[in-house]
């Protein structure tokens, strides 16, 4: 087993966990509230501290314009989002997310993390995918593996239920919604097919119920800031409630008005009848790339918070035609398959003999002109890798010049599943010089290897040099670029933690809690009033003081340094 510690995260739309492999299992590691979920929101306070997860959450309300959530949803686009005088690119608020996660392993743990297993949406994009690494590498946290979210779950699924088996599994999230259809024998864990949507998740429910709340009352349409905040929290819980009891109620008062709201599970799946409809689509598609029929699965297991809502329930049992699994807790089967992975890229004995195969989820290939109606004409899409295949892979085609003393060719690369390439999405593009001739006379072989990752690497070489070109995906809409990655670092570097949260205060408080757990009586009452002057003078923000008192307190614990430790 090799030594560096491997943490396996679940980075979530709504909610993040940190999973490790220790003892031949997955175990989900504490943040530093003794919580397995933490909030996958930042913010800044009063002070301009950074705040993180569930104190960042609570003022998510009370202070929308200094607090971010969802930002998973803008990962690999330009969009910013500000907090108080600062604007933040999803990367870096994953980042600040991130490296509390990894200082709370850190806490946990005792020693120190660099090593990460982070999940993706199945249906992530190369450019997605490579945001996620580039947040992990802000966090100072070097990206092992990048795992698909429902490939995680079926991980800790088959792990825990050794057998010969087929599933679909139906994540739906805060964000995200994944499908993936597993083949499982032998500790061979098969995923057969993936697909999704990057923007249909629980949030999503959230605005449609938001959007009846508001044509209830059409004077709250014009709602902003922290009102339209209470709204969407009201919305939220309007849905949970219903996963209890229909009907849910609501009431709001704002400044000597009062609001009244009662929502059914009827009206309910009337306001999202077309979010369900969505659902199938996805459904459809994996199984059709999987040529599985619905009676080849042996079940259907249910991933992500959402999937606890009993609309979502009833969807999936009309769609399969059976009741799904919930064997495995909605929220934590990302994490917990994290974990495996994480044991596994550690070559952990007790994993040595699964063996995982992934899929790409979607098609790659380049733009090319075609013949149409006796002239040629540009913008069609050539798949070099059909979506669905078995990963890792590498193909090759071969194009040719176009136009008669054409110099140079630009190798446009793209993604999707449309005919024509403006339908699909760009990843980047490689030009080439090539000699004048007559158009066909040069050729130009194009190879595409995509990665365990799900990252693709791009070849090209002409038949008139030996030179390689390769793709650095760079100028693309939405990716960093080297530079911007070495601004941010420093920026995140100079940002604020709150004194509670710095990793030496942190330690102390640890420290501290450990000892009065062991101690008694009088030691035990002088542990509790260190511990409560400290915790004090920590929310006072006053670094000098907060630092001498750390000193003398440092002090005091190691007179029982041979005791616990
Ligand atoms: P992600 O993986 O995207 O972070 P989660 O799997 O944590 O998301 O799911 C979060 C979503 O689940 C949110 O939209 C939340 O509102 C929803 N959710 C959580 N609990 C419930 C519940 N009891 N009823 C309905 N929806 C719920
Ligand atoms: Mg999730």
């Amino acid at each position: 087993m090799t030594t560096d510690l491997v943490i396996g995260i679940d980075l979530g739309t709504s909610n993040s966990l940190l999973c490790l492999w220790r003892n031949g299992r997955s175990e989900l590691v504490p943040n530093r509230f003794g919580d397995f979920l933490t909030p996958s929101v930042v913010g800044v306070d009063d002070a301009g501290n950074m705040l993180v997860g569930q104190p960042a959450k609570a003022r998510l309300q009370s202070h929308p314009h200094l607090t971010a959530a969802s930002f998973k949803r803008h990962m690999g686009s330009e969009t910013t989002v500000k907090l108080g005088a600062q604007s933040f690119r999803a990367e870096e608020l994953s980042a600040i997310l991130l490296r509390q996660l990894k200082e709370d392993a850190e806490n946990a743990l005792g020693q120190p993390v660099s090593c990460a297993v982070i999940t993706v949406p199945a249906y992530f994009n190369d450019v997605q995918r490579r945001a996620v690494k580039t947040a992990g590498e802000l966090a100072g946290l070097e990206v092992k593996r990048l795992l698909n979210e429902p490939t995680a779950a079926s991980l800790a699924f088959g792990l825990l239920n050794n057998q010969q088996q087929k599933y679909l599994t139906f994540d739906l999230g805060g964000g995200t919604f994944d499908v993936s259809i597993i083949d499982m024998f032998d500790g061979v864990v098969e995923v057969r097919s993936s697909s999704g949507d990057v923007f249909l998740g629980g949030d999503d429910f959230n605005a449609a119920i938001l959007r009846w709340m508001q044509q209830q009352f059409p004077e709250l349409n014009q709602a902003e800031g922290a009102l339209y905040a209470s709204l969407t929290q009201l919305a939220e819980r309007l849905k949970c409630d219903l996963t209890q009891s229909s009907p849910a109620t609501a009431e709001l008062e704002w400044q000597d008005k009062r609001w009244q709201w009662e929502l059914s599970e009827a009206k309910f799946a009337e306001i999202c009848s077309e979010l369900i409809a969505r659902l199938q689509r996805p459904v459809s598609q994996a199984l059709q790339d999987a040529r599985f029929t619905l009676d080849q699965l042996d079940h259907v297991l249910l991933v992500g918070g959402a999937t606890r809502m009993p609309l979502i329930r009833q969807t999936v049992a009309r769609l399969f035609g059976r009741f799904p699994r919930h064997d495995l807790h909605p929220d934590q089967a990302v994490a917990l398959g994290a974990g495996v992975q994480a044991g596994m890229v550690m070559e952990d004995s007790a994993v040595e003999d699964v063996i995982l195969t992934d899929v790409m989820p979607y098609s790659l290939g380049v733009a090319t002109m075609r013949e149409q109606h006796g002239r040629q004409e540009a913008g069609f899409f050539l798949p070099l890798i059909e979506r669905n295949t078995f990963l890792p892979v590498s193909m090759e085609k071969t194009l040719c010049t176009a136009v008669d003393n054409q110099t140079l060719v630009e190798v446009e690369i793209y993604q999707g599943e449309g005919r024509r390439v403006k339908d699909n999405i760009q990843l980047g593009d490689i030009k080439l010089e090539v000699p004048a001739r007559k158009a066909g006379e040069v050729s130009i072989d194009v190879r595409f290897t995509y990665t365990l990752d799900g990252i693709l690497e791009v070849e090209c070489r002409t038949s008139a040099s030996d030179t390689i070109s390769r793709l650095v995906i760079e100028n693309v809409p939405g990716q960093m670029s080297a530079e911007e990655i070495q601004q941010s670092l420093q920026r995140l570097a100079s940002l604020k933690q709150h004194p509670r949260d710095r990793p030496e205060n942190r330690r102390v408080l640890t420290r501290c809690n450990e000892l009065y757990r062991f101690l008694l009586g009088e030691e035990r009452q002088q542990i509790d009033a260190a511990l409560s002057a400290f915790e004090q003078l920590l929310e006072t923000q006053d670094v000098r003081q907060i630092a001498d008192f750390r000193q003398h307190l440092e002090q005091m614990l190691s007179r029982y340094d041979n005791w616990t430790q």
